[in-house]
């Protein structure tokens, strides 16, 4: 270890990489605490969000001391209002804070240079890859690995390089990480844990097979398949742009209504349930549809309850499961096209 003792006056005099002029940070962030010349520690630590959509933290704030280099003399400035925040690579003085202190920031020419409000160079800075190092003396803090890339100088979380490297497996992941072959990222990050791409999981769903059929009713009116069509363009010539199907599961003999609006299926079902009445002396018993919103109404459900017929829902967005209507109703609009294929010239 080298003390500050044993550094050599060439070394003292040397500028370090300890501090980036960044306009993209929105207050100063030191990572030694060992700069600060007055501190106080935050009772729960703030969080910083950075780049990659995660935080990192903060746990204090105070006033640091750091000597600038300007025309090869030391000048040495105190800095309020600066955060504590360990996790970082370089520290970064925030161009609009020191804007807001009514300090002047200029790039030009690669150089970056701050100048108070009577334009007195203050610090300046060299640019190095995209990158402004504050010309500041060398202090003996250990300083962070110089690769410009790190400029955002936290590791990367596992969900990011996940979504960077096209989506691998975790466990892929994971071994790549151990083997060294993911930059910047020697450990496996905590992230990993509970870890589940959403994106991954949806690209890996598919639709269940609907094999399974029903059992068959054994008398009629058991049970009705329903459905409504979706809107027409074409409307018919009572200018309906919709219809309704009622299937008995037992026989397969079917109903059609052409209505104006989905809602008028209920009078529709209602009429027909008493006509089933009077004709077979006997009220519908399951009547079976999707879950569309016409089926959903108070008048409906009042009637089904009243004469004890049950309703039984598909699940939404499943028309397989409403097979027996929904093939009625592409047999009915396959019968329709026909006939207006027929009709053009
Ligand atoms: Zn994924």
């Amino acid at each position: 270890m080298v003390g500050s003792s044993t550094l050599t006056a060439e070394a003292w005099n040397r500028p370090s990489k300890q501090w980036i002029v960044d306009s993209g940070s929105t207050s100063h962030l030191c990572l030694n605490k060992s700069e600060f010349t007055s501190y106080k520690k935050y009772d729960s630590p703030c969080h910083i969000w950075v780049g990659n959509a995660r935080t990192i933290p903060s746990l204090g704030e105070g006033t640091i001391s750091v000597t600038c280099i300007i025309n090869n003399q030391p000048v040495t400035h105190h800095i309020r209002d600066v955060q504590y925040v360990p996790d970082l690579t370089y520290g970064l003085l925030s161009c609009s804070v020191l804007n807001s202190q009514g300090l002047c920031v200029l790039f030009e020419d690669g150089l970056c240079k701050i100048q108070d409000k009577g334009g007195r160079l203050i610090a300046e800075s060299l640019r190095e890859g995209s990158l402004y190092f504050l010309n500041t003396k060398y202090s003996p803090i250990p300083s962070a690995p110089t690769d410009t890339n790190t400029a955002l100088v936290i590791p990367p979380s596992f969900d990011l390089v996940h979504k960077h490297l096209a989506h691998p497996g975790k466990d892929t992941l994971q071994q790549m990480i151990r083997k060294g072959l993911v930059d910047r990222l020697t450990d496996i990050p905590d992230d990993s844990k509970d870890f589940d791409c959403v994106a991954c999981i949806c690209g890996k769903m598919t639709w269940g097979l609907f094999q399974e059929g029903h059992a068959v009713a054994h008398e009629r009116l058991r049970r009705l398949h329903s459905d409504i069509c979706s809107p027409m363009e074409v409307p018919s010539l009572g200018k309906r742009h919709y219809f309704s199907i009622l299937v008995d599961d037992k026989t397969g003999y079917m109903w059609f209504y052409p209505c104006f609006t989905k809602s008028d299926f209920t009078t529709w079902f209602i009429k027909m349930d008493s006509f089933f009445t009077n004709h077979y002396q006997s009220h519908v018993k399951i009547l079976r549809s999707d879950q569309g919103g016409e089926y959903v109404n108070t008048a409906l459900e009042d009637y089904c309850a009243k004469f004890g017929i049950a309703m039984e829902f598909m699940v939404p967005h499943t028309p397989e499961q409403n097979g027996i209507a929904e093939h009625a109703n592409w047999k009915i609009l396959d019968k329709g096209h026909h006939h207006e294929r027929l009709q053009c010239p």
